[in-house]
């Protein structure tokens, strides 16, 4: 009789503030999945899901288990850390077969193989393609023509032609409820991604899923959404859990029929729900039914600027976003809401972008929260680059570094202003002195405030905080959008801290925060009393 063939399945997350645990969901579907499809003795699957690029313990797992074939999930923060694995497994046993899938395969396609030493892409979704893959190892044939699976020895033209293998969700087990999938120990107070549905029906152009042909939206059935919520609340609870649902609330009857399972794993077990939606799919019954406040909408506004949304495929009015943010404070006021929008976006000058952080820091209720545009790999604006005049870092994040419209020094100084901003603002220490500056002497203006302090600053003050945003910087595992998100959820803001221990610890980045934090409230307060009043 033959052994079973070792398939692994890696999984590797990244730092979410002091909830060290976070599951990388995708393995553990295509875990719970073969093991739906084939007997033990046909094929012995093991997930691993491991935090920051730990590398001596992922070799060492793989050294253990001896897997035929492992498949790695890669996105923007551990694609780099993959890319090399890759290369040194190869080296030491050209006869291991890998393949990569998530988001930064599918949008990088034949160009990540030619990267690094892997046998294969997937594209999309990865339960039926793997199924495939391995169906083929057991029978000895090769990887060539399946649906969804790109090789090496593909032409750049079939890499962009090869669509992406879609199945009936019903046939999916859930990667909760499945034995062993998650790869991790069960215990409170971790990160888990979840899902209702896949798919989604808009078009934004910065976003690589719109290429994939996966705009029907199909949904997990009812019953199982409210076992896995029973079996996290009964086997982890104090967790969070982020819905990567492209929308949850855009089908608004089901969102009302799902609204009781949340709030009661949310009450029973102390569970907390981050949502990302859109404000178009809301009404007043559904945002009474989400007030809680263990839940958090993640509402993606991105600019109000209408070339730029245009560009991007989502045009709403500044009426429409406001009246509606008033709505949700009205009718959902114990449900916590983060307003997501963008900087260094194309078609969008300094000025144009300094109007809207003032609208941004002019809405009187909700965190706000500033990301980076990208051009990730496969999106529709990614491959407007040249006629839009955009350059981007070569590497992961792949943030744009200047456009037509916005040179290279605006950006960085629009980066600085929403760091700094967001400590001064997060801050109590702070929050009061920078909120009369900006009444009393910049007119109601954020931007102009934030630009007054830092012109007004020495070379000596400039590079500690241009250090600082390097220090957050350096690379797509260490973002400037997560301390936004620390600083927002409080993580640093102790005036009891022991700055000497803080320094020697792990967590820098709280040392930094509070430094900072401290002298920019020293130079507020010397303006304030001395120089403007
Ligand atoms: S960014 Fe979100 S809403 Fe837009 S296309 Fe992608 S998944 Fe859909």
């Amino acid at each position: 009789m033959n052994k079973p063939v070792k398939v692994l399945f890696a999984g590797i997350a990244r730092y979410f503030g002091d909830y060290n645990r976070v599951v990388s969901l995708g393995v553990a579907c295509l875990k719970a999945y073969v093991d739906s499809q084939f007997s033990a003795d046909a094929v012995q699957a093991k997930t691993v899901n491991i935090l920051d690029n730990n590398t001596a313990y992922l070799l060492s797992e793989i050294k253990q288990f001896a897997p035929d074939i492992i498949g790695f999930s890669c996105f923007l923060w551990n694609v780099d850390f993959i890319i090399n694995v890759c290369r040194e497994l190869k080296k030491n046993n050209p006869s291991i077969k890998i393949f990569l899938g998530g988001p930064e395969a599918t949008g990088r396609r034949i160009s990540l193989l030619k990267d690094c030493s892997a046998d294969a892409v997937i594209i999309g979704e990865g339960e039926g393609p793997v199924k495939d893959i391995i169906e083929r190892f057991i029978q000895h044939k090769d990887w060539n023509g399946i649906r969804g699976v790109i090789l090496p020895s593909y032409t750049d033209e079939q890499s962009e032609k090869e669509l992406p293998q879609i199945l009936p969700l019903e046939m999916l087990p859930s990667p909760y409820l499945s034995k062993n999938a998650l790869g991790t120990a069960m215990q409170s107070k971790m990160f888990y991604p979840f899902e209702t549905m896949r798919g989604c029906p808009n078009r934004c152009s910065y976003c690589m899923w719109t290429t994939l042909g996966a705009k029907s939206v199909r949904y997990f059935p009812i019953e199982r959404i409210k076992a896995e919520l029973e079996w996290m609340t009964e086997n982890t609870p104090d967790t969070y859990i982020f819905v990567a649902d492209s929308d949850t609330f855009a089908n608004r009857e089901r969102a009302m029929s799902l609204a009781p399972l949340f709030l009661k794993a949310a009450d029973e077990g102390r569970l907390k729900f981050i949502f990302q939606t859109n404000l178009k799919s809301w009404n007043k019954e559904l945002m009474q039914a989400y007030n809680h406040p263990s839940v958090e909408l993640n509402v993606g506004i991105n600019t109000l600027n209408p070339k730029v949304q245009q560009l991007f495929g989502r045009v709403y009015t500044k009426e429409f976003v406001e009246e509606n943010l008033r709505k949700l404070y009205e009718y959902a006021p114990r449900t916590k809401v983060l307003i997501q929008m963008m900087y260094a976006c194309p078609k969008e000058t300094f000025a144009d972008f300094c109007a809207f952080f003032d609208w941004a820091w002019s809405i009187p209720y909700f965190d706000k929260m500033f990301f980076h545009t990208q051009l990730l790999s496969g999106s529709r604006i990614s491959g407007m680059r040249k006629e839009l005049k955009l350059t981007s870092r070569k590497k992961p994040p792949f943030y744009i570094t200047s456009t037509a419209e916005c040179n290279e020094q605006e950006i960085k100084t629009e980066e600085i202003m929403i760091l700094c901003t967001a400590i001064w603002m997060c801050n109590p220490h702070t929050e009061h002195l920078f909120r009369r500056f900006v009444d009393e002497y910049c007119n109601k203006s954020f931007s102009l405030a934030f630009l007054k302090v830092w012109t007004a600053l020495s070379s000596v003050e400039h590079n500690t905080i241009l250090d600082f945003l390097t220090y957050l910087d350096s690379g797509a595992d260490r973002l400037p959008d997560d301390f936004q998100l620390d600083v927002l959820h409080d993580f640093f803001v102790d005036k009891n801290l022991d700055l000497q221990a803080l320094f020697n610890s792990a967590n820098r980045r709280t040392f930094y925060a509070y430094t900072i934090s401290s002298y920019l409230e020293k130079f507020c307060d010397i303006k304030m009393r001395g120089v403007l009043l």
